[in-house]
């Protein structure tokens, strides 16, 4: 893109194109340095609002709309869609302009409708039982790229209004914060959806649970911890080792001293592994100190991990146990699972291809 306005703007990317999503209000300003000063509102009201195709902007020149689309590309290919509980849950695989690949889950409950975003292609982060760390870290996604999901999931979702944002598809937030955050405000100032509708998920990167206690928006926090000792954590959650319990929990304290706000605990429930009445208690006295709230998803099926999850009659004696121990807890309804769209499945069938189905 040698010698184009987004060069003069700082912000080109040298790995790849500068996406529609990645600009700013005041890159995209720059990009239309030479059009009259309305037509940037104009774009960026434009390619922000529902729907939000080049092509229905009506409002603006053909030319101008021709010359956007070369400058600023998407930048998120669909492999292919996949529907199941009757339409409910939808899931993409893109092709990145690199040929990366990534995942992105829509779900539409009663009272809201969700999408769940990736933020990075793979996770360098290891956990066993999670397909996306099987299968390793490939890159960073830019603003653009997690800003886009939302775009597109969006078109498909109409008309129902996307409510919910969670970070709980493929990768790490914390591990690509600035790029992360970013797009949080976007989709918050932009896309207007609530701060307290957006979900960060986070394995336990400490350093980034203190940026977030920095930042203004109040978003919600979820930790998935999955064990209450160091032996097991280090083990089903290798960065335990570098970031252990006990200054993940001050982490998580100072957090909610600094935010007066209340967290969440992921915790993928494995068949013998986590789910005794040791774990309860254990997990149990981290939640009375901090006051927080338990979700329990059973673990989902993944091809590098063959303990199963627990039983659901297991999962509901162990919420009782958790219960009566005065903890906040409920249980994770799971979507998608046959289009491997669950919790911990994305990239699962990265190799199949099957024909993108439409609802
Ligand atoms: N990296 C972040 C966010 C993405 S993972 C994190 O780990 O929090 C989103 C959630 O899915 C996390 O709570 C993660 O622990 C959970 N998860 C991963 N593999 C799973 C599996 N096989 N079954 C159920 N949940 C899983
Ligand atoms: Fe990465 Fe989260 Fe999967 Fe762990 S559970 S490998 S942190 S995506």
């Amino acid at each position: 893109m040698t010698g184009t306005p987004l060069e003069a703007a700082g912000r080109a990317r040298r790995d790849g194109p500068t996406l529609r999503y990645d600009v700013n209000r005041d890159e995209l300003a720059e990009v239309l340095a030479d059009e009259p000063r309305y037509r940037v509102d104009q774009v960026w009201d434009g390619i922000h609002e529902q729907g939000g195709e080049l092509e229905d902007l009506t409002n603006l020149p053909k030319t101008l709309r021709a010359r956007l689309g070369d400058l600023l590309p998407m930048g998120l290919t669909p492999e292919t869609e996949s529907v199941s509980d009757e339409g409910d849950t939808v899931k993409w695989l893109w092709r990145l302009h690199d040929g990366h690949t990534i995942e992105t889950v829509l779900m539409h409950y009663d009272d809201r409708t969700t999408v769940c975003v990736s933020s990075q292609a793979g996770c360098a982060m290891g956990c066993g039982f999670c397909a996306t760390g099987q299968s390793g870290f490939d890159r960073h996604l830019s603003v653009g790229e997690i800003v886009e999901q939302v775009i597109q999931a969006r078109r498909t979702s109409a008309p129902r209004r996307v409510s919910n944002i969670v970070f709980m598809g493929m990768g790490e937030p914390f591990a690509n914060y600035d790029r992360t955050w970013a797009a949080v405000e976007r989709i918050h100032d932009a896309l207007g959806i609530g701060a307290r509708h957006i979900t960060l998920s986070t394995v336990g990167v400490i350093p980034g649970i203190e940026r977030l206690a920095t930042e203004a928006l109040p978003v919600n926090l979820a930790v998935s911890l999955h064990a209450a000792n160091d032996d097991l954590r280090d083990e089903l959650v290798p960065i335990n080792r570098q970031y252990p319990l006990n200054h993940l929990v001050d982490a998580c304290r100072r957090y909610i001293d600094a935010k007066n706000r209340r967290l969440s605990f992921e915790w993928a429930l494995i068949d013998g592994v986590n789910d005794q009445a040791i774990d309860a208690e254990e997990l149990a006295v981290i939640c009375r100190q901090l006051r927080a709230h338990v979700n329990l998803i059973p673990l989902n099926p993944t091809p590098g991990y063959l303990t199963r999850g627990t039983s659901a009659a297991g999962v509901r004696s162990f919420r009782d146990h958790l219960e009566d121990l005065g903890v906040n807890v409920t249980i994770r309804r799971t979507r998608g699972t046959e289009i491997d769209a669950a919790c911990g499945q994305l990239r699962a069938s990265r190799q199949l291809v099957d024909p993108p189905r439409r609802r």
